[in-house]
C-alpha cells in the first residue's frame, strides 16, 4: 500500500495518482489560480500577480490537504492598460475568457464538483464577473470567481499597513507580500527611482501579516465550498 499521497499541484500528478484520488472520492475541490504578467514599476519582477496568488492558493491547499488540487492554468491576464510597458504581456478579454472557461471545464469533466477561480490581478474582475453566470449555467458545479485580497477585512490589513491601498498596483501590499514571499522579485536600490515612494514603506513583517489573512480568508472561503455552506447561485434558466 503506497504512502498517501498529498501532493497539492495538479501537474505532479501521474494520470493513475490523480485517477486513484479522484475515484476515492477524496478529491473535493480543484483552485484555478489566474493573474497577470505585466509591469509592476521600477521595483518589481513582472511575474508578481501569479506568483503571489501561487503561494495563497497552495497554502490553502496545503491546509486542506488531501482534498484540494491546484490546477496552475493561466499566468497571463487581461492587462491592455499595462501595455505601455513594454514585457507586459496582454490577452485580449475574449481570449482570457475562452482558455479559463476551456480550463474550467476540463476540470469539471475529471470529476471537481467545486473549482474555485482564485484571481490575483484586477484587470481580470470586471469580465470575469460579466459572464460568470453564463460559466455557471454551463457546467452546473459550485463555480466561483474571487480576488484572493476580496476574501480579507481590508481594515483588518491596513491594522498591518502604513499606507491604505487595499491591494493597489505595486504598492505597499503587493511590495510587502513579496518581500515575505519571495524577496528576490523586489529591487529595492530601485525604490529611489520612481516617482511612487509608497513601496518603499513596505517590509516583509507586513507582508506576512498580509499573507497570513490572505491564507485564512481563501482557506475559509474554500471551506465553504466543501462544508456546503457557500454554494454558488447559478443564475436562473429560461423557463
Ligand atoms: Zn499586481
Amino acid at each position: 500500500m503506497p504512502a498517501q499521497n498529498t501532493e497539492i499541484l495538479l501537474g505532479k500528478l501521474t494520470r493513475r495518482e490523480f485517477r486513484e484520488r479522484m475515484n476515492s472520492g477524496e478529491l473535493q475541490a480543484a483552485i484555478l489560480p489566474v493573474a497577470a504578467i505585466e509591469q509592476h514599476l521600477e521595483h518589481m519582477a513582472m511575474e508578481h500577480d501569479w506568483r503571489s496568488v501561487n503561494v495563497v492558493a497552495a497554502e490553502v491547499a496545503r491546509r486542506l490537504a488531501p482534498r484540494v488540487l491546484v490546477a496552475q492554468g493561466l499566468m497571463a491576464g487581461i492587462s491592455e492598460h499595462h501595455m505601455r510597458h513594454p514585457g507586459t504581456l496582454s490577452l485580449r478579454p475574449g481570449s482570457f475568457l475562452a482558455v479559463v472557461s476551456d480550463l474550467i471545464e476540463s476540470l469539471a469533466r475529471a470529476g471537481f464538483k467545486n473549482i474555485l477561480v482564485l484571481n490575483g490581478h484586477g484587470g481580470n474582475v470586471a469580465p470575469c464577473e460579466g459572464t460568470w453566470g453564463q460559466f455557471q449555467q454551463y457546467n452546473e458545479i459550485n463555480l466561483h470567481f474571487v480576488s484572493y485580497w476580496d476574501t480579507i477585512d481590508h481594515n483588518e490589513a491596513r491594522k498591518a499597513m502604513r499606507t491604505p491601498d487595499v491591494p493597489g498596483h505595486a504598492q505597499e501590499f503587493e511590495t510587502a507580500i513579496a518581500l515575505a514571499a519571495f524577496p528576490e522579485n523586489v529591487r529595492t536600490a530601485m525604490w529611489a527611482d520612481q516617482p511612487d515612494q509608497a513601496p518603499s514603506l513596505s517590509t516583509a513583517a507586513t507582508g506576512e501579516r498580509l499573507l497570513e489573512l490572505c491564507f485564512a480568508g481563501v482557506e475559509r472561503y474554500v471551506r465553504g465550498m466543501l462544508d456546503g455552506t457557500r454554494v454558488a447561485e447559478i443564475p436562473p434558466f429560461m423557463p
